[in-house]
Order: C-alpha cells, then structure tokens, then sequence
C-alpha cells in the first residue's frame, strides 16, 4: 500500500493506494458523460514517463481545488488544460491536475515531483 504525502509539508494528499499495472480503457470521446475513472478507487498507476501517478478523482481527500478561477476551466468539471488544478490542502503547494470534464478523461494526475510516496506498513 502507498500512501502519498505533500513534497512540501508532508500532509498526506491521498488514502492507502494499491499500485496497478492495468489501466482501464478509458470511456470514448464520442460518449458526452463524464467518462469513467481511468483506474478503480483505491489504486493508483504510474504514466510512461514517470512523471505521473493517475488516481481516481475520489482517492485525494488531502487536496483543495486550486484558488486561481484560471486553472479552474471546463464546461461540466474541471478540463485540465491550464495547469495543475489541484493544491496541498495545508500549504496550497500545486501537487495535482484534475480533469473530469465531459471531454477528457476522469482521473487526478499527481506531480511525482511534488510528492513523496510512503509505503506504509505491509499488513
Ligand atoms: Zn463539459
Ligand atoms: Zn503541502
């Protein structure tokens, strides 16, 4: 299990995660929903370049929505085309980009430079 923890002050950003290799397909583009989560609640997996964890949008209880309106855009939720949409919930550091529009994917992209991942301890 991993948790992951604010780079800056350490406040834990997100629950227990379940590293997953498999990504779901995500939903198409011709479907005008919000598409469904790119991974399951409770799991999280690493984007190609390891820049990226990808979260289910509900698993960063320890973030706030970014307090610039600019970063906010998106018709129905939040595109994520303007930057990292999400801060530190405690030190409003940028640790996040959020996107759950109707036209891109539903996920919450953590910076892997903003962050500090903490394995916890095995059960
Ligand atoms: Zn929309
Ligand atoms: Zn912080």
């Amino acid at each position: 299990m991993t948790l992951f923890h604010c780079a800056n002050c350490e406040h834990p950003l997100t629950g227990d995660l379940q590293e997953s290799q498999a990504v779901e397909a995500g939903a198409l583009l011709s479907d005008r929903h919000i598409a469904h989560p790119r991974v399951t609640q409770r799991s999280y997996t690493v984007n190609h370049d390891a820049t990226l964890f990808i979260l289910h949008p509900d698993d960063v209880p320890g973030t706030a929505l970014h307090p610039d309106p600019g970063r906010r855009n998106g018709c129905c939720g939040l595109d994520g085309r303007d930057g990292p949409n999400l801060v530190c919930a405690r030190c409003h550091a940028e640790v996040a980009t959020k996107e759950s529009d109707c036209w891109t994917d539903n996920l919450v992209a953590l910076m892997a430079a903003a962050v500090v991942s903490d394995a916890g301890s095995p059960l």
